[in-house]
């Protein structure tokens, strides 16, 4: 390929391009696209529906002073996707005359933010959706929200006597909370709490199954999980339960083997030792009546539909199909009666409708333009330049001589070195040896063209690319944003929202604002694997370059931490509305510096006093102008109240 073939290549990238460069097109099918202007637009009630203009949405919210970094937060994507699951497994229930229903529970851990879950349990009332608790703070928010008698509360976590005990006292309440024995030890606090308040909770019984996922959660099931009764226990639980007339409250079995289950064979295996523990369950005569198939249905972040970490290999209706379809199997041959179905889906509900838009600040990179020759240039340089020059005359094209270009880059190499001995050695100024530098990066640079079209390239030459590739500084914190990729290398889409009709002529990624040398962006999707450097534009300076964290709706928030004093970011939520336009539902304001400095117990107004009189002992001395002192006092007092993030 010659160089003005290059260029009009570079002319005819389109959006379909970036579509499946950035794999939008296999994550982002249902509600994410790329408009003619090059910006994604939001489908938030799926693609027939109805779509916004990121970008455009975003100079809206900025003439509103709310500037990225920022949540956005699609509540109709919210409801789209409780919808979806609902009718997943109407469809899976209809197709096998399944005889009995779905009712899911949202487990409140996935998003506990106020906002996020009155949404939730308002959008899930026409299907009685209800909640999942894993603590007793959980559980005061499930108990006030879901006033629905129908919608179930599963009470999971570990319990002591006064959750119980409330749990027992909110079934009088009219609330419908299931007790769900996750240690042997409950069945005890369970039996006591009923003796001493006269009434019998609703109980459930989670079970250790031995079916194991594979993957990042895979310990959450098995014999050395953390929740959970062995089947000796189980056992022994139900015969107790008996004894103290309780067993005619069992009426749920529970089995949950972890958050985002890559492959559904695990789940079928699961399901079916479920089942069986079922039937025994109601052998021993308990009336039972429920399955809770837990968490885990997954998202397919990458969109390579395979069982790698960032993916599934099933679909929302694969998964609900699976679950109807093995445990209406274990009843048929067991003669009992069908089930209502639980899933405590999380994951699966809230990923999707939240973005997290960041801006660039600026860039850097190796500087690879060619110095200007100058006047008897020093040996190492001029070798240099020859090695440059000799690539240069290379013809870019499919066949190029990846040994040749080996060959050049340890010559490049040799004379870099050769340079910096001069340089100890005194021969050479600093001057010189900037030329020699950036020289060999020219030369790296060059090669990495080159080699653009070769399927293969030795290890040295790959490194180049990453050694070239520039460093996108970003206006958060991923602890406080993003915290996953750093805990457990999750990975999440990340791509430009605009300039997606241009072709992205860098490779970088992204670092953060925390002085932590971890605290950075430098994992992605690529297709059922992951790649450490993300195809981005060029930065220019004074221009917005909004880049996107998708499908980071569930976990992010809550995990996120306070390193470095960075907090919240602001958050807002959006509906659409009829005129084909939309509304900004809710605000909620990012921490303050104010507010992240209380959090460590300091006291603004005693912070701020301290530096006025520091500042009144400055201007007594003569070191400091009386307007400088206001200034430097008023700089604070703002701060305090902005967030904090920097500001343009
Ligand atoms: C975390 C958790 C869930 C939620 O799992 P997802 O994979 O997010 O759906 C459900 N149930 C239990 C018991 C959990 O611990």
């Amino acid at each position: 390929m010659t160089k003005s073939d290059s260029t009009s290549q570079e002319s005819t990238w389109t959006t379909k391009d970036s579509s499946s460069l950035y794999g939008l097109d296999r994550w982002g099918e249902e509600y994410f696209s790329i408009n003619d202007y090059g910006n994604i637009n939001v489908h938030p009630k799926g693609q027939e529906g109805q779509s916004l203009d990121l970008v455009h949405l975003l100079k809206e919210l900025k003439g509103r002073n709310l500037k990225p970094p920022l949540l956005i937060r699609f509540d109709d994507i919210l409801e789209d996707r409780i919808k979806k699951l609902h009718q997943a497994f109407q469809n899976a229930i209809e197709k096998y005359s399944y005889s009995n229903k779905y009712k899911g529970v949202f487990p409140i851990k996935c998003n506990q933010q106020r906002h996020v879950l009155q949404k939730i349990v308002s959008i899930g009332q026409e299907w009685q959706l209800g909640l999942e608790a894993g603590s007793k703070a959980e559980l005061l928010i499930a108990l006030a929200l879901v006033d629905n008698p129908q919608a179930l509360l599963i009470c999971n976590g570990y319990k002591d006597k006064r959750y119980i005990e409330t749990a027992i006292l909110a079934r009088q309440i009219g609330r419908q909370p299931v007790i769900v024995i996750e240690q042997y030890d409950e069945v005890e606090r369970i039996i006591n709490a009923s003796k001493i308040l006269g009434a019998a909770p609703l109980i459930g019984i989670r079970a250790k199954l031995s079916s194991q996922s594979s993957g990042r959660w895979s310990t959450s099931t098995g014999d050395q999980s953390k929740f959970g009764l062995s089947i000796p226990e189980i056992l022994k639980a139900v015969q107790t339960l008996n004894k103290a007339n309780l067993l005619k409250e069992v009426s749920l079995l529970h089995f949950h083997i972890g958050s985002q289950i890559n492959d559904i064979a695990v789940l079928k295996n699961a399901l079916q030792e479920a089942g069986q523990i079922y039937v025994e369950l109601i052998h021993l005569g308990a009336p039972m009546g429920h399955i809770d198939v837990g968490g885990g249905l997954g998202v397919d972040y990458d969109g390579s539909r395979t069982s790698s970490s960032a993916s599934t290999n099933y679909s929302l209706q694969n998964y609900a199909n699976d679950v109807v379809a093995t445990i209406q199997e274990c009843c048929k041959s067991n003669n009992i009666k069908e089930p209502t179905l639980i899933s405590e889906s999380g994951r699966s509900i809230c990923s999707h409708f939240s973005i997290l838009i960041f801006n660039i600040l600026g860039t850097s990179a190796v500087p690879v333009e060619i110095p200007p020759l100058a006047n008897n240039e020093s040996l190492s340089v001029k070798n240099l330049r020859d090695t440059l020059n000799a690539l240069h005359d290379i013809y870019e094209s499919k066949t190029v001589d990846i040994s040749k270009l080996q060959e050049a880059w340890n010559d490049a190499l040799k004379f870099k070195e050769d340079a910096l001995a001069s340089f100890r050695l005194g021969f050479i100024d600093l001057t010189t040896r900037a030329t020699a530098e950036q020289l060999t990066w020219a030369c790296a640079k060059r090669i990495t063209t080159l080699m653009k079209n070769s399927s293969i390239i030795t290890e040295d030459l790959k490194a180049l690319n990453a050694a070239l590739a520039s460093t996108y500084y970003s206006n958060i914190s991923i602890f406080r944003s993003a915290p996953d990729t750093w805990a457990i290398d999750q990975l999440f889409p990340i791509m430009p929202i605009h300039r997606l009709n241009e072709k992205p002529n860098q490779l970088g990624h992204f670092a953060d604002l925390t002085c932590d040398s971890d605290g950075k962006l430098s994992e992605f999707i690529d297709n059922g694997k992951a790649k450490s450097l993300l195809e981005l534009h060029s930065f220019k300076p004074n221009n917005d370059y909004w880049i996107g964290l998708f499908l980071g709706g569930a976990y992010q928030e809550v995990m996120g931490n306070l390193h470095n004093l960075f907090g919240s970011t602001n958050a807002v939520h959006i509906r659409l509305t009829k005129n084909k336009s939309y509304k900004l539902d809710h605000v909620v304001r990012a921490n303050t510096k104010g507010a992240v400095l209380e959090a460590m117990e300091y006291d603004s107004e005693e912070l701020l006093e301290k530096l006025r009189i520091a500042s009144e002992l400055a201007i007594e001395q003569g070191n400091l102008k009386i307007n400088d002192a206001q200034r430097l006092i008023e700089h604070i007092e703002t701060s305090l109240r902005q967030s904090t993030y920097l500001q343009e």
